[in-house]
């Protein structure tokens, strides 16, 4: 049933949870697959192509983590982890597997409708398959080692940020340090481009959470994880010892820092 129905696969080894996701998410209007282990999801995701996968931590024959990185390495679908843990989770996001948003059981239809319509409204990744496929395959000499050329001054694309080292192709929804790509999940991107979209001002945990979240949301702790995953990628990318230049402003939220900083 492909077209331009959405797809969706889930993954659940508790047949009640599998039957209430599935439930949920046909009545969203996706053409739902549903599987009862990890290797079954992972068959589900590469026959299906799917938009969006929920994934359930805790499964019979796959670690769910594994899952997820299997996921990301042959899908651009939104991924849902869910596990029944709060504390987990945080453990989770800051392995940084590559998931989208994460639900803690037990949850409600309507939380799941609410975090996958959230999800969606976020604009998808338009990045083709050449983007991403490796480099090299020409047989010349190795260049991921050179120095990337400095972006030309003033010769700004529209669609083109830049803050210091990084540089954010909003059209592409690639980030780079020093021209080196970072892999930021989908919330990591638009958490960063919406620092950028107003560097000067202070963002507020409440405020970024109702901007990528949509509202209704309260777990601002949910922010600090994911900046705290944003520096860290960025910070691998830029110099040795360097901080991505994203400041906490105490008791109230972050700001991007000069850029001369990074
Ligand atoms: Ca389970």
């Amino acid at each position: 049933m492909p077209g331009s129905e959405r797809t969706a696969v889930v993954v659940e080894d508790d047949d009640d949870i599998r039957e209430l996701i599935t439930h949920s998410l046909t009545m969203q209007g996706f053409e739902v697959a549903a599987a009862a282990s990890g290797q079954a999801g992972l068959d589900l995701v590469m026959a299906n192509d799917p938009d969006l996968v929920t994934l359930d931590l805790g499964l019979p024959d796959l670690d769910g983590i594994e899952v997820c990185r299997r996921v990301r390495d042959v899908s651009q679908a939104y991924v849902v982890m869910i596990s029944a843990r709060t504390d987990e989770i945080d453990r989770l996001m800051g392995l940084e597997i590559g998931a989208d948003d994460y639900l803690t059981k037990p949850f409600s239809p309507r939380e799941l409708q609410a975090r996958v319509n959230a999800m969606f409204r976020r604009p998808r990744a338009v990045r083709s398959s050449t983007d991403v496929a490796p480099s090299g395959s020409n047989g010349s000499a190795p260049t991921a080692a050179a120095t990337p050329a400095p972006p030309p001054a003033g010769e700004q694309d529209a669609a083109l940020l830049t803050h210091g080292r990084i540089a954010v192709d909003a059209e592409a929804r690639v980030v780079t340090v020093d021209g080196r790509e970072a892999e930021l999940t989908r919330t990591e991107f638009d958490l960063l481009t919406t620092l950028l979209s107003a560097p000067r001002r202070v963002w507020s945990r409440a405020v970024l959470l109702d901007s990528l979240w949509g509202p209704g949301w309260s777990e601002e702790h949910l922010v600090e994880v994911h900046v705290g995953n944003l520096r860290r990628k960025l910070a691998r990318l830029g110099p040795a010892g360097g901080r991505a230049p994203i400041r906490t402003v105490r008791g109230v939220g972050y700001r991007m820092e000069e850029p001369d900083a990074f």
